[in-house]
């Protein structure tokens, strides 16, 4: 059940499962997006309190995952002048693995978000990352891996099989071929641990890839974490 939900106490007969309107909720705080939207400032959130929201997020989103009746030609208003989300996401592109409803049913507005199969970092991405944090103000940054990812996989057939794909995904998924190489003879799914292995790197590489992220994290300003959903449970599991 998301936060708005919660906080007006409706009873179950008033949540409206799987109604096209109601993914929402507000992320976070319910009255802080209209004063962010009508005086154009970012988000108030710290780094931690940005990355504190998202572990929330995700347990509400374990524990009652349902689909929340909430008004989001509202929130579409209020922000549709001005955006200040308050934390920036890199997740794969895999139908499943949705950060607007896996952090705990967040509207419009709210994240900024990077999608890619593999969560991988090009000219695109990190151009979209130094914008979220840069020119939008978002405090947080959380590359997502998932488990079972497919572009995952594939470089492991790489890697395992000299598996070829057509077109441009095997140069796509060249960049995990490193990550996979580091954990191949690791305990445990080699597939998962490559993905997981590939998210350090990718939150590793942003600092190191930019000055623009690296001076905001030197200054307090900005957190880079990453994490891997579970397909089966919906946990995020934050990974060090
Ligand atoms: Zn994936």
């Amino acid at each position: 059940m998301c936060r708005e939900c919660e906080s007006a106490k409706l009873g179950r007969r008033n949540v409206l499962k799987f109604a096209a309107g109601g993914i929402l909720a507000v992320g976070l705080n319910a009255m802080s997006w209209p004063a962010r939207a009508a005086d154009g400032a970012p988000t108030t959130l710290s780094p931690d309190e940005a990355l504190a929201a998202m572990k929330s997020g995700n347990e509400r989103y374990v524990a009652n995952p349902e689909l929340c009746s909430t008004d989001l030609a509202k929130q579409r208003g209020s922000v549709a002048g001005h955006q200040a989300p308050w934390a920036t996401v890199i997740s794969c592109a895999d139908s499943r693995v949705p950060p607007e409803l896996i952090f705990g049913g967040v509207g419009v507005g709210e994240l900024f978000v990077a999608r890619n199969a593999g969560n991988l970092l090009d000219t695109a991405t990190l151009g979209t990352v130094e914008y979220g944090a840069a020119v939008l103000g978002s405090p947080l940054i959380v590359v997502l891996a998932h488990t079972s990812c497919g572009a995952v996989k594939a470089a492991c057939d790489v890697m395992t099989k000299n598996a070829t794909f057509p077109g441009a995904i095997g140069p796509m998924i060249d960049p995990i071929l490193p990550a996979a190489l580091a954990v191949r003879e690791a305990p445990g799914d080699l597939v998962d641990n490559a993905a997981m292995e590939s998210a350090r790197r990718t939150a590793g590489r942003l600092t190191a890839a930019s000055t623009v992220l690296s001076d905001l994290a030197n200054a307090g300003k900005l957190k880079i974490a990453a994490g891997i959903y579970d397909l089966k449970t919906g946990v995020v599991a934050y990974l060090n």
